[in-house]
């Protein structure tokens, strides 16, 4: 049995009702970037239980693959297409969010349903809130079913969520758009907000067990749990070093296992090094912690005075007994963001979805 990432289809359905409950809105899932390393296709179906008003995926080829899973909902593509893609977001029946005049007047021409991408701060896609008014009339030849933006830091309590509110009412005022459909809040505003004052809210990570407010009043249960075998044991003497780099040195005899489980599976390498905390890993419902580098295709774990053997399977990243490990404290350990751990698992190791 090699490594496996169990993917636990209940968890999502119960988070994505959870922040329902919570917005007291509709929901608009994010499942781009194969359900953030989840595995799209078991994603959507759980998803498609809890009632989503439809989904959100980045490109043209990530709606496509919805509707070859069967996916009947709006699918809205939210990085900015190019002309040369609109005929394909058409064929597939796509809602893209636009933001330029050209790309706008293009899509009307095709017909079909469109959202109006507002930016108010990331300056990152759709029409500046400075000068949305110059594209009142093309907007309102045939107008959008939606209107959205995003914020930069919904995480944060520095007032910049509320600035970026007011700019997109501005624009929506200023285009004659007032009673549109809007949804603005991802998973990080909705925790921090509560109630969502608009029609629907585009959640992601929280869905997917990543917490990125601490001490939210809602919590995310596990969704990915990373499990792979001991493949190997050995002692080794005070003086030994362990992986590459020779990073790690034994400071006594040591009883050290290795994991067939490495950083092409979907862990990340870099945990513990620049004086971050170091990973532990669960095994037989205790902590033990990782020695030395994550190797592409092994880990090294201190397993002195723990009573194991080989095919003893240990748990990297999730739950097992009382034990859990979440994908922020693996980020935190690794310096990256739980987003990118999460994405990472899309990896050599196979996603088991399963209902409970
Ligand atoms: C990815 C994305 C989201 C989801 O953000 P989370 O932080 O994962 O909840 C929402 N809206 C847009 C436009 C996105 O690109």
């Amino acid at each position: 049995m090699p490594a496996r990432i169990d993917i636990d289809l209940s968890a999502v359905a119960r988070n994505a009702r959870a922040l329902a409950d919570r917005a007291r809105t509709r929901l608009i899932p994010m499942v781009k970037a194969d359900a953030y390393g989840m595995g799209v296709r078991a994603v959507v179906q759980a998803l498609e239980k809890v009632d989503p008003w439809g989904f959100g995926v980045a490109t043209v080829s990530e709606g496509e693959e919805l509707r070859a899973l069967g996916v009947e909902l709006p699918v809205i593509t939210f990085t900015p297409l190019l002309e040369s893609e609109l005929a394909a977001a058409s064929a597939a029946r796509l809602t893209p969010a636009l933001g330029s005049a050209a790309t706008i007047r293009a899509w009307q021409s095709l017909g079909g349903p469109w959202h109006l991408a507002i930016d108010t701060g990331m300056a990152r896609a759709g029409a500046s809130w400075r000068d949305v008014a110059s594209l009142r009339e093309v907007v309102l030849a045939s107008p959008p079913e939606g209107a959205f933006t995003h914020f930069h830091s919904a995480e944060l309590d520095d007032g910049s969520m509320q600035e970026q509110d007011r700019r997109f009412e501005d624009a929506l005022t200023a285009l004659g758009l007032a009673a549109v459909f809007t949804h603005t809040d991802n998973s990080a505003a909705v925790l921090r907000r509560g109630r969502s004052s608009r029609d629907a809210v585009r959640p992601g990570i929280f869905l997917y067990g990543g917490a990125t407010v601490p001490g939210a009043a809602i919590e995310p249960d596990p969704v990915a749990h990373l499990r792979a075998p001991i493949v190997d044991l050995r002692a080794c003497e005070a003086g030994d070093t362990i992986s590459y780099g020779a990073t790690f040195k034994a400071t006594h005899r040591m009883r050290i296992a290795t994991l067939a489980c490495g950083y092409a599976d979907g862990y990340p390498r870099n945990v513990g090094q620049q004086g971050r905390p170091g990973a532990t890993v669960v095994l037989r419902g205790r902590r033990v912690p990782i020695v030395g580098r994550v190797t592409m295709d092994m880990i090294m774990i201190d397993v002195t005075g723990v009573e194991c053997a080989a095919g003893d399977t240990v748990t990297l990243i999730g739950g097992e007994g009382g034990e859990l490990v979440t994908v922020a404290e693996v980020g935190a350990s690794a310096g990256i963001t739980p987003y990118e751990v999460l994405v990472g698992m899309n990896s050599r190791s196979p996603r088991v979805p399963h209902e409970d």
